[in-house]
């Protein structure tokens, strides 16, 4: 009881002092923009690619040694009074006492030089890791994450991320995405969390508290600001192609791609970032529904909204709905843009959006909004008082135990999807050939946003780790494994200078020579996948699986000498005619510089794998169906003459993993079977080890809509709880689902749940319950 009182109090002081800094904050937001010209608050709605105030030849690129152009920065943050920069220059990463030195400039002149000394907020995409910092920790990415069905590994990445990106003073991170994962051909899947709501929620959350901190106390020198992005239902287009069209009706849009932003937003998420491209016919940032009614208004988002690149200029240039791009900063505006990512022509975006305030297209009242709230984003970040670090203070920097928090993440999203006749773990003392264009590789082990844009400097950067040859060499011993690739990616350091088609373009590098050195191995690990890239260069035109790749297997496949396929890759690539050719499949996702060694760890059996699929693995191009897919989409009832074949067929299920033991499933108990709308539902099961090795198991529990008015989901993932059982130990697990949380959107957009039988699955137990 004297607990309670405790942490009830606690809490109440929390919430004033959380409430006193809050009304602190806005008076002084209040008073700084009352002395402030339009100019000025114009400025602080611009955000500048770093390349712009650099030395160099152009607006694109730097010289090296990077260097602040001052008459450059001058010119942008005093004259123009701009307010925020983001990126690298070159692409690169440089250390983190390097950034101290460049922010330290950038502030110098925002602050001391210039009239009201405000300083500027640097953003950056550090989206599994400090991606632009030299010698930072890298982990999975996000859909590896996912993979572990384990929300700490979420938040461990956060909390690690936001302390090295901080320790170069940058406060504000472009991460998490929040998107559905839900279409492998897209080429940001593997920034997402996987296919599911639920299980993106729930690790967007915990993405949150690790940038942010308890409380959100982004003045803390070891958090960042959270991104959202990209609101709203960014990666399901049409085409499968970034930023191409896209056709979402309302009601779906808030079941399926809403639920991950509201909870983060709740949650106290600072900032959010726009769909770069266009739902409905509507660019996104064109939007007001979306950017105000629903996000300000329904949500009531307090913090700021930004664009993505050059989006603004795009409403113009590439999808016609202003006729200029004064027009088009209009239209953005008005519909609830706070800042705009230019990041290039910000003399233009300034002059434009001063002139179109002057004439009363847009009111102060609106830019007034805005800038408030980066004001404040500015106070709770403590720029003020602290608009730069001091590498020093972190030396917690790329430590023993982030490192060891990436390794875990990694180990635990390892999927086995195949293990013919218990061929894992492999024997010490066999004979092993590694091949395949991923054996050797740290480029793609981490995929894109890596110590550049596209991850093309991974090799560089990343030498002291283990590539995936590497660590099996060291745990089997030098002697007994041998690499050839057979096929490779080429070599390109320089994504300016990368021919187009690069991430097409494999060549065969000593195929025959891999497959007479298999002949003399006892087995082989092929590791196959995709080059790292990340959005219009990852576009794809055929999800098949590179057909030389493919060539490689079959050739080695002809020596009868087992094949464990591992596959690397940010999205599931279709392997369907290889797949029989392989007696072990493991996919390791991008999971990040510890990858090699956790796979080898898996491999050698000290590690027992448990990540399960945070998608459906698709087996055919055309059948790529989210395993929530409506019951029409299966009408093969091999009844009759007519048995329709090619409808969902996936390779395999979402949720799905083997161990190296065996999970028994008791029988499934639901407190009772008739239930209120206001009641909880409370379930419970038995699982059992009933193998011979320690394993984890990820519970999951499913639900069914019999009937409804919008044709219901095949099923729904409600629950889940990951859970670590010893030989011949059984254990109970219980989870409670409230019956509001049966609900769906209806073609009123509105949330409801419909009386009626529902299944309550978990595994292959189902019980009925009806909702009266
Ligand atoms: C991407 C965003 C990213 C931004 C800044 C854009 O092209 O879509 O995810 O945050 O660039 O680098």
């Amino acid at each position: 009881m004297i607990k309670k009182i405790l942490k009830t109090t606690f809490f109440l002081l929390g919430f004033i002092v959380n409430a006193q800094s809050n009304s602190n904050t806005e008076a002084k937001v209040n008073e700084l923009l009352n002395t402030m010209t339009l100019k000025e608050k114009i400025g602080q709605m611009a955000q500048i690619n770093l390349t712009v105030i650099a030395k160099g030849p152009n607006k694109w690129t730097s010289y090296e040694p990077l260097m602040l152009d001052l008459n450059k920065a001058r010119k942008a943050i005093l004259e123009y009074k701009v307010g925020s920069v983001l990126n690298a220059t070159n692409n690169t990463a440089r250390s983190n006492k390097k950034w101290n030195e460049i922010i330290g400039e950038i502030q110098q002149i925002s602050i001391k030089e210039s009239r009201l000394g405000i300083p500027v907020i640097y953003g950056i995409d550090g989206i599994h890791g400090a991606t632009y910092t030299s010698n930072s920790t890298m982990f999975p990415q996000q859909i590896t994450t996912a993979a572990t069905w384990n929300t700490k590994n979420a938040y461990n990445m956060a909390k690690v991320a936001a302390y090295e990106i901080r320790s170069c003073g940058i406060p504000w991170n472009f991460s998490p995405v929040l998107d559905l994962g839900q279409d492998p051909r897209f080429p940001r899947q593997f920034e997402t969390f996987g296919e599911d709501p639920y299980l993106a929620t729930l690790m967007g959350n915990q993405m949150i508290k690790g940038y942010q901190g308890d409380n959100n106390d982004v003045s803390n020198p070891n958090n960042v600001a959270v991104t959202l992005k990209h609101f709203l239902g960014y990666q399901t287009t049409i085409s499968g192609k970034d930023r191409t069209p896209s056709f979402i009706p309302e009601h779906t849009l808030r079941e399926l791609h809403l639920p991950a932003f509201k909870s983060a937003i709740d949650m106290g998420a600072k900032s959010i970032m726009i769909n770069s491209g266009l739902i409905n016919g509507i660019p996104t940032h064109a939007d007001k529904y979306i950017l105000t009614d629903i996000l300000r208004n329904e949500l009531n988002f307090k913090g700021v909204v930004i664009t993505d690149w050059e989006d603004i200029n795009k409403l113009h240039d590439r999808d016609k709905v202003a006729s200029s791009k004064k027009e088009a900063i209009k239209m953005a505006i008005n519909a609830g843009i706070d800042m705009s990512m230019i990041p290039y022509e910000y003399e233009e975006f300034c002059d434009n959006l001063h002139e179109l305030v002057d004439e009363g297209s847009i009111s102060v009242a609106r830019i007034d909004e805005s800038v408030k709230r980066i004001l404040t984003l500015k106070y709770e970040l403590d720029l003020f008082n602290n608009p730069n670090s001091n590498y020093k203070n972190y030396p917690a920097f790329n430590s023993k135990k982030s490192e060891k928090l990436s390794y875990n993440s990694a180990a635990e999203a390892i999927t086995l999807l195949k293990n013919k006749n218990s061929i894992l773990p492999l024997k010490k003392g066999i004979k092993i050939l590694v091949s395949g264009p991923n054996s050797n590789s740290m480029r793609t082990l981490n995929g894109a946003w890596t110590y550049s844009w596209q991850g093309e400097k991974a090799d560089k950067f990343a030498e002291k780790y283990n590539t995936i040859y590497e660590a099996i060499s060291e745990d089997f011993g030098k002697n007994n494994v041998t690499y050839i690739p057979g096929v490779s990616y080429p070599i390109n350091e320089d994504y300016d200078k990368m021919p187009k088609y690069e991430y097409y373009d494999q060549y065969e590098d000593n195929m025959l020579e891999a497959v007479e050195e298999a002949k003399k191995s006892d087995v082989i690990i092929l590791c196959l996948g995709e080059n790292s890239y990340t959005e219009k260069p990852g576009d794809l035109n055929d999800l098949n699986l590179n057909s030389l790749q493919k060539k490689l297997a079959r050739e080695l496949s002809k020596t009868s000498i087992p094949i464990i396929l591992v596959i690397n890759s940010g999205r599931p690539r279709i392997i369907s005619d290889i797949v029989d050719l392989a007696d072990g499949i493991i996919n390791i996702y991008l999971p990040g510089n510890h990858g090699g060694d956790a796979l080898s760890d898996v491999l050698i059996g000290e590690v027992n794998p448990s990540g399960r699929l945070p998608y459906s693995y698709p087996a055919f191009v055309n059948s790529l169906v989210p395993y929530n897919y409506k019951p029409s989409d299966v009408q093969n009832n091999n009844q009759g003459a007519y048995n329709y074949v090619g409808e969902v067929q996936n390779l395999f299920e979402f949720g799905f993993g083997l161990s190296y033991t065996s999970f028994e499933y008791g029988d499934l108990f639901i407190n009772k079977e008739n239930f209120a709308q206001n009641e909880v539902i409370e379930i419970s099961i038995e699982i059992k080890n009933s193998g011979a090795k320690a394993g984890k198991e990820t519970v999951q529990l499913y639900s069914k809509d019999h009937y409804a008015s919008i044709t219901p989901d095949i099923k729904r993932l409600r629950r889940f709880k990951k859970i670590e059982i010893l030989p011949n130990e059984s254990k109970i697990v219980k989870f409670k689902l409230p019956v509001s949380e049966l609900s769906f959107i209806n073609q009123y957009n509105k949330k409801v749940v419909e009386p009626g039988k529902f299944e309550i699955m978990i595994l292959n137990k189902t019980k009925t319950i009806e909702i009266k």
